[in-house]
Formats: C-alpha cells, structure tokens, sequence
C-alpha cells in the first residue's frame, strides 16, 4: 500500500516544441508543486517564465540522477509534491527519470503522469520496465491462433514490448503470453490519466491470479532476459566499480557498453542484489 502523508511525484510531459502544447494540468501541477526538478534550470525557467510560473526548482539530471533521487524521496516523505520535467517532452524517453521511478515503487511511493496523450508512452514510462529501447505493437489479433504467431516473432525480442489489449481478453492474452514468450515481468497499466488509474505489476503467474481486469489497458512485458551467465559476469564487474567508490549509475552505464545490456537493465537488475 502506498505511505500515508507522502507527497505525489508527477512525470510532467512538456512541449517538444511550441510552448502552448501544454496541457493546463500540466500547468497546474507544475504551479502547484512544493518543488519542480529539472535536467537543465535554463530551459525549464523559460517554459516557467512564459506561464508566470514560480516554483522552486532542483536539478535531476543524468550526472546526479541517484543522488538527486533519494533527495526527492526525502522530499515525498515529508509530505512535499514533486514535479519532474525533462528539457522537452517525456522524462525517461532517452531522458533522465528511470532510477527515480525505479525507487519510487521500490518505496511504494505514489507518482503519476501529467500531459501525455498516448497511452502506450504513459504505461511504459509508469511500467518500471526497462525505457532504453521499446517496441510499441498495438493490439495482437483477437483469433488466438494468429495472436499466437505473433507473439513467436516476438519472443526474442530483448526490448520492452507495448501491446494494447480489451478487458476481456487480457487473462486470456496474458496466459498465451506465458506459453509462448515463457515467464516474464509485466505491468497492466489501466485507465490511465483516469479516476481509477492504477499499475499493476508482476510475472505473467502473479498477473494471472487476478480474476479480471476492467476499464482500459496497455500491457507492457519485459524484453527476452538474457543468458544468465552473461549477467553474473556483467554484474560482478558493476559491484567490483561500486566497490571503489563508482556511482551505481556510472558503473552500469561502464559496463553496459558493448554489451547488449542497457544501464537500466544492469541498474535494475544491480539494485535488486
Ligand atoms: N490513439 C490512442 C493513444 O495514442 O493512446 C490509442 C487508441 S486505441 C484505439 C485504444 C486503446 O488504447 C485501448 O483499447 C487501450 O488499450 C488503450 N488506451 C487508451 N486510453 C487508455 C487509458 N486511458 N488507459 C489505458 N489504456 C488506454
């Protein structure tokens, strides 16, 4: 269950571009806030400026990401409302807010997303899974042989997938998805930006206990794992950096290079141990 008295941290999406692509929820929450972090002062300020904006800003960005993560979990615990924007557009789309998120639902802290207009982008930033690189599929077909095949040309597919799925069908797709693509961690993102918006999280198994989902889903399952062998190695290598006073973050990024292991998966999976 989500602490009592926390404050909420809210995902804003900002304009790519033109500065009225602004939602006025977005506006709201980022007035509203006790403090806004940001990637770069300057760019957040002119985007605040032009609203008559005035919130305290911190910064959050790919050089303090850890540090500056605990500090905005300090912030929720106090009660205070955070706000994180990146320079333009969605925070965690190759910018910076993954490991915030992972340690808000390790600390079962509330978060939202405010200004999105696509559901697939606000259940993959919501989801926990992986950012890096993602694939977005839309809806399998509903004759469960075809949807089938279509999920064995996925299954090797080491990259977030996105699928969107009807209520009544979701047990059923989720139980396929175990058969074909073998157990995996996912998240039933339902009603998003709605009332009754929630992130479910869990292996296809624990997915599976519930028995039915309402309102409207994305579905998003965990790219193919790796061969575990490779990973030990790999993870081994990020305590051996964090053990001479490497940054989590940095380590991982190190030796994710060349690797077919992105830094949120090794961050992941090093944070887990
Ligand atoms: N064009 C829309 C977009 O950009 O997200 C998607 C349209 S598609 C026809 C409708 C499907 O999107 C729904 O069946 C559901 O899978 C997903 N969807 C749309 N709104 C949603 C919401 N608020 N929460 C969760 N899923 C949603």
């Amino acid at each position: 269950m989500p602490q009592n008295n926390s404050g909420t941290c809210t995902l804003v999406v900002t304009p790519i571009g033109n500065l009225s692509e602004i939602s006025g929820r977005s506006l709201d929450i980022l007035r509203c806030a006790d403090v806004i972090a940001c990637e770069d002062t300057r760019n957040t300020v002119k985007l605040l400026s032009h609203y008559d904006i005035h919130t305290h800003l911190i910064t959050y960005h790919n050089f303090n990401e850890e540090n500056s993560a605990e500090g905005i979990i300090s912030l929720l615990r106090e009660g205070k409302n955070i706000a994180l924007v990146s320079d333009a557009g969605y925070p965690l789309i190759s910018d910076p807010g993954y490991v915030l998120v992972q340690r808000l639902i390790e600390e079962d802290l509330p978060f939202t997303i405010a200004g999105s207009n696509n559901a697939a982008l606000s259940a993959l930033l919501g989801s926990g899974l992986d950012t890096t690189h993602y694939l977005f599929y839309g809806f399998l077909n509903s004759k469960p042989s075809a949807a089938k095949k279509q999920l064995e040309e996925l299954k090797d597919f080491p990259y977030t997938l996105i699928f969107y799925e009807a209520p009544h069908r979701i047990l059923k797709t989720l139980a396929l998805m175990k058969e074909v693509l073998g157990e995996r961690n996912a998240c039933i993102a339902r009603e998003l930006s709605k009332v009754h918006e929630e992130y479910i999280r869990g292996s296809f198994s624990e997915l599976l206990k519930k028995e039915e989902y309402r309102g409207e889903i994305v579905l998003v399952v965990e790219g193919k794992k790796k061969e575990a062998e490779d990973v030990e190695e790999l993870l081994r290598q990020v305590r051996e950096l964090t053990d001479k006073g490497m940054r989590l973050k940095e380590a991982c990024e190190k030796v994710s290079k060349g690797t077919s292991y992105s830094k949120n998966q090794l961050y992941t999976l090093s944070a887990k141990e």
